[in-house]
């Protein structure tokens, strides 16, 4: 099998696997406890937010373990909106956000939230004179992702960091596909508030973080119990939290080369498809883009359906759509960064991780040439446009 899909998730690293596997089975205690054996564990869920803290420059009480990157989205737009309420019920985001971040806000306009969705230009980077001009005196919280996890843009996060912090507004960015991939300083880049997500780093599903700033207000969605300093209950996920801090820790060590290797396949990936497969173009900024990231368009074909025939050569990708209740609707960030309908949907996404081969990126792309030249045999548009059928008259 060839796994490109490493933006839907990632591989557990055994590593994480053997630091887990302890506190599954013989450290089980519950940190809350008063005894010894629980103290441990207290000390152990400390340690890991220390560490997990280093990697973006933040310090560990800024650190609050959730269920994930959803989770953690859900909380910083609900958890702001409440907290700030009384300051003002407006927020900026962008219209190429993840649904954890679009979903949310529409949830939040139906509880009287005003939300302002941002344009991006061709390449999927963000408007900064639009995010500017759309800050009002009742705004309270710009979210802009970090990076985009279909077409793998990175947002000039610093810059709009200073526009919100300029006008006294708070910024959170969903760094779900950039934590562990590429360098965060959240002091450097102005960052109030930041989502992240163990299972897309190579640790654990289920568990993530959210980094907040000391000293801003953020009410609770999950009561119960005196968990995270109050501020999200539950008894700790101590195997998974050490999991993730185990996967960041490796994350960290290993960035540099990574992204040195993960840019090189990238870049041999779309060049060897821009040269050998006709109508073809690169979706997303070639100069900001997260290093694994190839989504491309291909006119005359279905990307489901190549995503289909991959699948049959035990190839794993994404498309650029998203199947929604049975009819397919083109993804809303193709539409966003302007592409005309028919090549939103002919669209894949390979996402490549550290464990990918040269060979295996070869292999990809004789399969899509083949695929893709199969496809377009059946298209009539494609026939017509090379002098393969007589023109319809
Ligand atoms: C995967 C992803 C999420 C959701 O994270 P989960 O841990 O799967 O809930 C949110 N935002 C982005 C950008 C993602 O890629």
């Amino acid at each position: 099998m060839i796994y490109l899909d490493n933006a839907a998730t990632t591989a557990v690293r055994p590593e994480v696997v053997d630091a887990m596997l302890p506190y599954y089975r013989t450290n089980y205690s519950n940190p809350s406890g008063v005894y010894g054996f629980a103290g441990k564990n207290k000390n152990v869920i400390s340690d890991a937010r220390d560490v997990i803290a280093s990697v973006i420059n933040a310090k560990g009480d800024e650190i609050y373990f959730t269920s994930g990157g959803s989770e953690s989205d859900n909380w910083a737009l609900k958890g702001i909106a409440w907290a700030y309420r009384n300051k003002g019920r407006h927020i900026i985001t962008t219209k190429i956000e993840h649904h954890a971040i679009l979903h949310s806000c529409e949830w939040l306009e139906k509880e009287g939230y005003d939300i302002t969705y941002i344009d991006v230009d061709e390449a999927g980077v963000v408007r900064l004179d639009k995010l500017e001009a759309a800050v009002r005196e009742d705004t309270i919280l710009i979210s802009v992702m970090f990076a985009n996890n279909e077409i793998g843009t990175i947002q000039p996060v610093k810059e709009i960091g200073r526009i919100a912090h300029m006008h006294g507004v708070l910024f959170h960015t969903d760094a779900v596909q950039a934590f562990g991939q590429i360098p965060i300083d959240v002091n450097d880049m102005n960052i109030d508030i930041l989502s992240a997500s163990s299972h897309k780093f190579n640790g654990p599903k289920g568990m993530g973080f959210l980094y907040v700033k000391s000293g801003i207000r953020l009410d609770s969605i999950i009561h119960g119990g005196g968990q995270e300093r109050g501020r999200r209950a539950g008894t700790e996920n101590v195997p998974a939290i050490v999991g993730m801090k185990t996967a960041a820790e490796l994350a960290a060590i290993t960035m540099t080369k990574r992204i040195e290797y993960e840019t090189k396949l990238r870049n041999y990936m779309i060049k060897r498809i821009m040269s050998e497969i006709p109508y073809a173009r690169v979706n997303g900024s070639m100069n900001d883009r997260l290093p694994g990231n190839v989504n491309m368009g291909f006119q005359f074909v279905e990307g489901e359906t190549v995503l289909i025939m991959l699948d049959m050569e035990d190839i794993c990708a994404s498309a650029g759509s998203a199947c929604s209740s049975g009819s397919i609707d083109p993804s809303h960030v193709l539409m966003a960064i302007g592409l005309p309908e028919e090549i939103a949907r002919g669209s894949v996404r390979f996402t490549i991780g550290y464990e990918n081969t040269m060979e295996e990126i070869d292999r990809t792309v004789d399969v899509l040439k083949r695929i893709i030249g199969n496809q377009r045999k059946m298209s009539d548009a494609y026939l017509r446009l090379t002098g393969q059928v007589k023109k319809a008259d």
